[in-house]
C-alpha cells in the first residue's frame, strides 16, 4: 500500500532539492525525476533485501551484448502493484501519468530479438524470484534514431541519458581495472533493479561503464597541449560510447571486440572478488556458486578470461581451473545464419589481448589431443579445432567451454543437433538442449493492454494469469460465447483507435480502425522478407486498379524496422516500401480499400502500442532461418492470427493454437531442403500470375529510388544473384503465390467477425507456453541448477 501523503510530500520535495523549483514550475523531466526519486524510495528496502537473501547462494549470470530493456516506469509500477495508485496521486497533484511516462527515454541497449530476450529474461528472474543478476554494457548512445527523409532511412544518434538516469546507481567502489595489450581502462559499473511482479524480489541489472584511470593529465594540460591531455579519457570512454547497431551479422571492428572483453573481463573480476570475500581462495566451489549463462557468441571470450583469473592470478592449475571453468559456463545459440557466426582474427587478439590469445591456444591444444585420443580423422578434427584459418571460431569456443547448448526454438535446436552443429552434437549429444524463447506477460499483456487484461481477470476471476500464463487454457471454454468474444472484438477496436491516434499524431498518417491491420515490425533483413510483403501490397494495388468495382476489405499494411546502416539492401528495400506506401496513399481510388504505414523508429515502447493493436501479424521469414521470434509471441498473446510459415516459434504456435486459428503458407523445412539445389526463381518470375508485373517494379520506372541503383540491385539479387550468393536466396519468389493465397483466406475469414475474433480468442487462450517465466524455469532446473 502506498502512503500517499508521504509520496506526496516526497515528490514536491525532490524537485525543491533538486531542481529548485516547484511542481508547477517544474518541467515534465523534472516531474519525471521526481516521481523515480520518490519511488525509489520504496525499491531500496526490498533491493537490499533481496541481495541479502540471496547472499552466499547459488546464483545464475546473464552475460549479454544487448538489453533492449524499454521504459522502466510503467512496468515498475505495475510490478510494484501501485500502477491504480501512483495515476491517482499523480492526478491529485495535477500531473498526468502519460507525461511522466513519456518523459522516459527507452533504454535501447539493443538491436532486436536477442536483447529484448535479455529484458524478458531479467523479468522472469525477478518474478519467480530467482538469484539472477544481468550484466552488459552502459552504451552512451543505444540503437540509433531512425527517420525517414524522401523515403530514405537517415540515423541518428540515441543520447538516452542526456537529461540523467534516475533509475541506476554507480557503484564506485566496485570499479575494476580492464587490461587491454596496450592500455588498461577502470570499469566502473551502474546498478539498476529488476523489480519482479508483486513478490518483493529486486535483482540487479549491472553495466559497465569505460572511464580513464587517470582523468587527464595535469602536465600536458600545462603545457597547453590541450588535446592531448585529454587522449587517454577518450580513449577509455570510447570503449562504451555506443551500441554496434547491427543484427544478425558479424562485424570484425576492434573496438566491438574491446566492448566484449571490457564487460566480461570486468563482470568475472567482480564475481570472483566477491567470492573470495565469502570463499576465501577455495575456488574448487566457484561453479557451485555461479551458473554464467553466455547470451549468443558475444561474450564468449569470457571463456578463455576466467582460465585466465584462474590460473594467472589465483594460481591454480590448468587441468582444476578447466574443470571448474567447463562447469560454469553455458551458451545460447540464437541463429543459424553463417554471416553471424562471429570469429576472431587471431593477429588483433595477439595485439589486444596477448594472454587471453595463449589461452585460447592452449585450450584449442587440449581440444585437438582429445579429438585424437579418440581417434578423429585429421580432417574432422581441422574442421572442429577452435583455431583455424587465422581465425578463432568463437561457437566452437562456447561449445567446448561450456556444459550446455542450447537453441531457442524446437526446429532450431533440431537444425542445430543434425545440420549445422552436427559434428558438435555427435561428439557431445548431453550437452544439446532446447529452450523455446518466450516473453513477460506482464510488459506484453498486463501493462501494455490493461483493458485485455481487465477482461481476462473479469474471466478467470483472478489475476494469477499474469505469474502462471498457462492459466490462459481456460478462456477456451469461452470461444463460443458470442458476448465475450463481443467485449473482446471492442477492446480490439480501442486498441486501434489509439493506435490510430498516435501512427497520426507521430507520422501524420490517417489510418482506418475498421481496416484489417497487417503488421510487420522487426529488424529489416532480407531473410525476414519484408520485400515480400511490399510485392504482395503492390500485387493486390494492381488488382484493385483493373477491377474497381470489387468489393473488397478495406486493408492497412504497418511496417515498422531499422535496418543496420551499412546494411546497403536493407536500406533499399525501406526505401522501396516508402515508395510502394507514396503510390497506394497518394490515390485516391485507394481511399476506402488500402493504405500503408511504415512507421519511423520502431522501438520497444512503439511496440506496446502496435501489438494490442494488430488484426494480423506478418511472421513470414524463409523457412529454417528465423531462430525463433518473439515478437510472433506479443502478437499470439494480445490476440492476434499469425500469416506465417513454418519456421521458428511459429511451428510451435501454431501447435498449441491451431492450424485452423492461423494462416500458415509455403515449404517445410526438409521441403525446402530438398529444393534448394535446383532452385529456378526465374521459372516462377514467368509463370506465377502477377508476380513479374511486381517485381518489375524494381526496374521500370514505376518508382524512384534517387538514382542509388539500389532498386536494379534488389532486382539482380532475386533473379542474378550476386558474388556470395545465388538468385533469390530467400525465396521469395517461390513463396509468393502461396503467401497471397493464405492472404486472401485471412481476409475472407476476417469478413467472419464471430469466427474471426475465435480464432483470436482461441490464440490467447494457448499462449500460455509462451511466457519467458517457462522458459526461465527449464533454464533455472536444466542449466543452472538454481
Ligand atoms: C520483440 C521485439 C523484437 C523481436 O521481434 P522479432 O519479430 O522476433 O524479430 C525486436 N525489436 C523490438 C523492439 C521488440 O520488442
Amino acid at each position: 500500500m502506498l502512503n500517499k501523503r508521504k509520496f506526496k510530500e516526497s515528490v514536491e520535495r525532490n524537485i525543491r532539492v533538486n531542481f529548485l523549483k516547484t511542481i508547477k514550475t517544474a518541467s515534465g523531466q523534472e516531474r519525471y525525476h521526481a516521481v523515480v526519486k520518490t519511488l525509489m524510495e520504496e525499491v531500496v528496502t526490498h533491493w537490499q533485501e533481496t541481495n541479502e537473501r540471496h547472499h552466499n547462494k547459488k546464483k545464475a549470470c546473464y552475460f549479454s551484448a544487448e538489453f533492449l530493456m524499454g521504459r522502466a516506469f510503467g512496468n515498475n509500477l505495475l510490478n510494484l502493484g501501485i500502477y491504480e495508485e501512483v495515476k491517482e496521486v499523480l492526478n491529485e497533484l495535477e500531473i498526468d501519468i502519460d507525461e511522466v511516462e513519456k518523459a522516459e527515454a527507452d533504454a535501447g541497449l539493443g538491436n532486436g530479438g536477442l536483447g529484448r530476450l535479455a529484458a524478458c529474461f531479467l523479468e522472469s528472474c525477478a518474478t519467480m524470484n530467482l538469484p539472477v543478476t544481468g550484466y552488459g554494457i552502459r552504451y552512451h548512445d543505444g540503437i540509433f534514431k531512425q527517420r525517414f527523409v524522401d523515403g530514405f532511412q537517415v540515423e541518428e544518434g540515441d543520447p538516452w541519458l542526456a537529461h540523467g538516469e534516475p533509475w541506476s546507481f554507480r557503484r564506485s567502489e566496485d570499479a575494476v581495472t580492464v587490461v587491454f595489450g596496450d592500455e588498461s581502462v577502470k570499469a566502473v559499473p551502474y546498478d539498476t533493479p529488476i523489480i519482479g511482479y508483486g513478490n518483493q524480489t529486486i535483482n540487479t541489472l549491472r553495466l559497465w561503464q569505460g572511464e580513464p584511470l587517470i582523468n587527464f593529465d595535469f602536465n600536458l594540460f600545462n603545457e597547453q597541449r590541450y588535446d592531448e591531455s585529454v587522449k587517454e579519457k577518450n580513449r577509455a570512454e570510447d570503449i562504451s560510447r555506443v551500441l554496434y547497431p547491427n543484427d544478425s551479422k558479424e562485424e570484425g571492428k576492434i573496438l566491438r571486440l574491446k566492448q566484449q572483453y571490457f564487460f566480461v573481463s570486468a563482470s568475472l573480476q567482480d564475481l570472483v572478488k566477491k567470492y573470495k570475500e565469502t570463499n576465501g581462495n577455495e575456488f574448487e566451489k566457484f561453479h557451485q556458486y555461479h551458473a554464467i549463462q553466455l547470451n549468443d557468441t558475444h561474450p564468449v571470450v569470457a571463456i578463455p578470461e576466467l582460465m585466465r583469473i584462474l590460473t594467472d592470478e589465483e594460481g591454480l592449475c590448468w587441468e582444476k581451473a578447466w574443470g571448474i571453468t567447463t562447469k560454469t559456463f553455458s551458451y545460447t545459440n540464437h541463429t543459424i545464419l553463417t554471416e553471424a557466426l562471429e570469429k576472431w582474427d587471431v593477429k588483433l587478439y595477439q595485439k589486444m589481448l596477448p594472454r587471453v590469445y595463449e589461452i585460447v591456444k592452449g585450450i584449442d591444444e587440449q581440444f585437438i589431443e582429445f579429438l585424437n585420443e579418440k581417434s578423429y580423422e585429421k580432417k574432422k578434427i581441422d574442421q572442429m579445432k577452435i583455431i583455424s584459418n587465422g581465425r578463432i571460431n568463437k561457437a566452437w569456443l562456447a561449445i567446448y567451454g561450456s556444459h550446455t547448448i542450447n537453441g531457442v526454438a524446437e526446429i532450431h535446436t533440431n537444425i542445430l543437433k543434425h545440420k549445422e552443429l552436427k559434428d558438435w552434437y555427435e561428439l557431445y549429444p548431453q550437452k544439446f538442449q532446447n529452450k523455446t524463447n518466450g516473453i513477460t506477460p506482464r510488459r506484453w499483456l498486463a501493462l501494455c493492454n490493461q483493458e485485455l487484461s481487465a477482461l481476462i481477470t473479469a474471466l478467470l476471476n483472478t489475476e494469477d494469469w499474469i505469474t502462471d500464463l498457462s492459466q490462459l487454457k481456460k478462456l477456451e471454454k469461452h470461444q463460443y460465447d458470442d458476448e465475450v468474444l463481443k467485449r473482446f472484438m471492442a477492446i480490439k477496436r480501442t486498441k486501434k483507435k489509439q493506435l490510430a491516434a498516435y501512427i497520426f499524431k507521430k507520422e501524420g498518417i490517417q489510418i482506418d480502425p475498421n481496416s484489417i491491420y497487417n503488421i510487420q515490425i522487426k529488424r529489416l533483413h532480407e531473410y525476414k522478407r519484408q520485400l515480400l510483403n511490399a510485392f504482395h501490397i503492390l500485387d493486390l494495388y494492381y488488382e484493385l486498379k483493373e477491377n474497381p468495382d470489387i468489393q473488397r476489405t478495406l486493408r492497412t499494411f504497418i511496417f515498422g524496422a531499422k535496418a543496420a546502416p551499412g546494411y546497403v539492401r536493407a536500406k533499399g528495400i525501406i526505401k522501396y516500401i516508402n515508395e510502394v506506401a507514396k503510390l497506394v496513399n497518394n490515390d485516391p481510388q485507394m481511399k476506402d480499400q488500402m493504405k500503408v504505414a511504415f512507421v519511423e523508429n520502431y522501438n520497444v515502447s512503439y511496440g506496446e502500442k502496435l501489438f494490442p493493436a494488430a488484426d494480423l501479424s506478418e511472421q513470414i521469414s524463409t523457412v529454417g532461418k528465423e531462430a525463433s521470434g518473439t515478437g510472433n509471441m506479443k502478437f499470439m498473446l494480445n490476440g492476434s492470427p499469425t500469416i506465417g510459415t513454418n519456421d521458428g516459434a511459429n511451428i510451435e504456435i501454431v501447435q498449441e493454437a491451431g492450424e485452423e486459428n492461423n494462416f500458415i503458407f509455403g515449404m517445410k523445412i526438409e521441403e525446402l531442403q530438398a529444393m534448394e539445389d535446383t532452385y529456378e526463381p526465374r521459372a516462377y518470375y514467368e509463370s506465377v500470375p502477377g508476380l513479374k508485373r511486381v517485381v518489375d517494379t524494381l526496374i521500370d520506372g514505376t518508382f524512384d529510388d534517387g538514382d542509388t541503383g539500389m532498386f536494379q540491385e534488389l532486382y539482380d539479387s532475386l533473379l542474378e544473384g550476386a558474388s556470395w550468393h545465388k538468385p533469390d536466396n530467400y525465396y521469395l519468389l517461390k513463396d509468393f503465390d502461396d503467401y497471397r493465397e493464405a492472404q486472401r483466406k485471412a481476409e475472407i475469414a476476417y469478413a467472419d467477425e464471430i469466427a474471426w475474433a475465435r480464432k483470436c480468442w482461441m490464440n490467447i487462450a494457448n499462449a500460455g507456453k509462451f511466457s519467458s517465466d517457462r522458459t526461465i524455469t527449464e533454464y533455472a532446473k536444466q542449466i543452472w541448477h538454481i
